[in-house]
């Protein structure tokens, strides 16, 4: 037997009737070989896969001694690694969606999948598990030093605030930056500067326990998570540790070299309740330290951040100006389709024309919008007025594709949101096939019954969902599947680099290869040159944009954009 194509199977399946059926499909002829290894019970299948290698596991939902998601769960406790295709009773869609949030890689239903079904959905998910751990590895893990990177770091403290207010314990978060780092990586070169990141990197593990997190955010700059802590004082050990073992001298290349770090730290829930606060308080203590001389560790202080207060204050009250004085306007930015260059649709960006200011960038204040509640308004708002905008395009017989409205997670907590939609569409007129609404992942994760009901609603009504800013959360491929998504964007950052840097290449060809395989729309966000392009047709994308297309522009501009195309075609 050809050892190659040999793959060994797991079924765990209680019924012997049930058992025979996967056998006898399997026993078909086919390009692999598969080899079955049938076992009863849940605690059978634990100890065996602990024991042996398997390349993908047939899980019953109903054994004598386990039942439903948990046993994935318990299953996936003791081989992380071992793609998992469900087997169950029912035709259950909500199940269905919970068995692969748990980590199951597919569902099938007993009864209704052929031999060829079958096998075909175990070669998926033995390769869509692989590509999924490929780009986790790659989209989550420094380059440099193979620490957490940023968006791990995110990651990782949200799971630490639930935990810790769960367990009504606090945890401590540590900015840390290197002082001086830049004057070293000038002299010395890259080579140097990149392996005295390394080296410290590698320090910073060893004075905290296994399941502290250590990021590296970018640059010289790095976070540590402690979790579940009893004393302050102990935080005070671990940092004091960090500041004195760091300034130990670090032997590069025959070159002795110091490095002094800056700390700031601040407590959940003591200084903040949510990640936004935490990390904006101990990036402020982390700043106090360097102002106070570097080589020190600072705890956040309530004053610390009095100024910033008051300038978030101002521009509180001017938002409130803002959406009574009809500051917000929207600009509209296309979407091209790669083989034909022609525009499938645009995305609506809101501005605020601040009177004394100018352009305000959205970044700068839609988180303020949210905190003061004031997104649902200004939300509703920007749909209304792009579907309107929508309407007197498609009035004047311009080919508009789609109109894409970005929402906030906030949007989505509204009860009635799926209604203020439908109520719009009515009003405008718009039709809902014509209008896609982009979302982060981290807002699906985040889901809620609530949100999911909500997204089930606009999928029923004939709103496209797209993902936006694909590959910075948690890239998981199980979640788009499930929630019916129709379009993914690849975050700009990927493609910032993607024809530089080999890791940024691979994960956005194989983004592209896993998405497309599930039948979703690929776009790439961002792009800027046509090496980027180039790039993107030759891994086959369905659309691009970014401003070597065109940046975001006002109404009229796009107006003019779809006549010329109409003309053309
Ligand atoms: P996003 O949804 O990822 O929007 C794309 C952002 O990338 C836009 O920034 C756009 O101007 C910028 N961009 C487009 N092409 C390129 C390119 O080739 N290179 C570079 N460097 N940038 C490019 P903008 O307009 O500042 O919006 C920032 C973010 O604000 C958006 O990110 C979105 O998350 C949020 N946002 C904008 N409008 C709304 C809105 O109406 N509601 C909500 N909730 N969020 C919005
Ligand atoms: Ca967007
Ligand atoms: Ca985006």
């Amino acid at each position: 037997m050809d050892k190659i194509n040999t793959i060994n199977i797991l079924l765990v399946e209680d019924n012997p009737g049930d058992a025979r059926l996967v056998e006898v499909m399997l026993k078909q002829p086919n390009e692999v070989h598969y080899r079955l290894h049938i076992v009863g019970t849940l605690a059978k299948a634990l100890e065996k896969v602990i024991n042996e290698t398997f390349q993908v596991a047939i899980l019953d939902m109903n054994l004598p001694d386990g039942v439903g998601v948990a046993n994935i769960t318990a299953l996936r406790s003791h081989a992380i690694d071992l793609p998992i295709v469900v087997l169950s009773g029912e035709a259950n869609e909500k199940f269905a969606l919970e068995t692969v949030k748990a980590g199951a890689q597919d569902y099938l239903v007993k009864g209704q999948i052929d031999e060829w079904q079958l096998s075909r959905a175990l070669n998926y998910a033995i390769e869509r598990k692989h590509m999924q751990d490929d780009i986790m590895q790659l989209a989550h893990y420094d380059h440099l030093t193979g620490l957490a990177n940023r968006s791990l770091f995110q990651v990782r403290i949200e799971h630490a605030i639930q935990n810790a207010s769960r367990r009504n314990e606090f945890i401590a978060l540590l900015y840390l930056d290197l002082d001086n780092f830049n004057p070293i990586n000038d002299a010395l070169g890259h080579d140097i500067g990149d392996q005295l990141l390394i080296d410290v990197a590698e320090r910073l593990k060893g004075f905290v326990r296994e399941v502290d997190t250590v990021a590296r955010l970018g640059g010289d700059e790095f976070a540590i998570i402690l979790e579940g802590i009893d004393y302050k004082e102990n935080v005070a050990i671990v940092a004091e540790k960090i500041t004195a073992g760091l300034s130990e001298p670090y032997h590069i290349a025959e070159n002795s070299l110091f490095i002094t770090s800056s700390i700031g730290i601040a407590y959940y829930p003591e200084h903040g309740e949510d990640i936004l606060d935490i990390i904006k308080n101990a990036d402020s203590a982390m700043y106090q330290a360097k102002r106070s001389g570097r080589n020190k560790y600072v705890f956040y202080e309530n004053t610390f951040n009095k100024r910033n207060n008051n300038e978030k204050i101002n521009l509180n009250s001017e938002l409130r100006r803002a959406v009574t004085d009809e500051e917000f306007f929207l600009q509209f930015q296309p979407k091209i389709d790669i083989s034909t260059c022609s525009i499938t649709g645009s995305e609506a960006l809101l501005r605020w024309g601040h009177p004394d200011h100018g352009l305000i960038c959205p970044t700068k204040f839609i988180p303020l919008l949210e905190q003061n509640g004031m997104i649902s308004k200004v939300g509703n708002w920007v749909l209304k007025a792009a579907c309107e905008q929508h309407m007197s395009w498609q009035q004047a017989g311009l080919p508009v594709g789609k109109i894409a409205v970005n929402l906030s997670g906030q949007q989505l907590l509204q009860k009635d949101f799926s209604k203020s939609v439908s109520n719009i569409l009515n009003e405008t007129g718009l039709s809902p096939d014509m209008l896609e609404v982009e979302l982060t992942e981290s807002i699906l994760i985040q889901n809620t019954k609530s949100t999911m009901s909500i997204l089930d609603m606009l999928k029923e009504m004939g709103v496209s969902i797209a993902i936006d800013d694909f590959g910075t959360g948690y890239s998981s491929f199980n979640y788009l599947r499930k929630f019916l998504v129709d379009t993914l964007k690849i975050d700009r950052s990927f493609i910032k680099d993607v024809t530089s840097k080999s890791r940024e290449a691979a994960i956005t060809s194989a983004i592209i290869k896993l998405a497309q395989d599930l039948g979703i729309n690929v776009i790439a966000e961002g792009v800027e040159n046509r090496e980027q392009l180039d790039f993107l047709k030759e891994n086959n994308i369905d659309e691009i944009q970014g401003y070597y297309f065109s940046p975001p522009v006002n109404a009229d501009k796009i107006s003019n954009m779809m006549a010329a195309q109409k003309n053309a075609a």
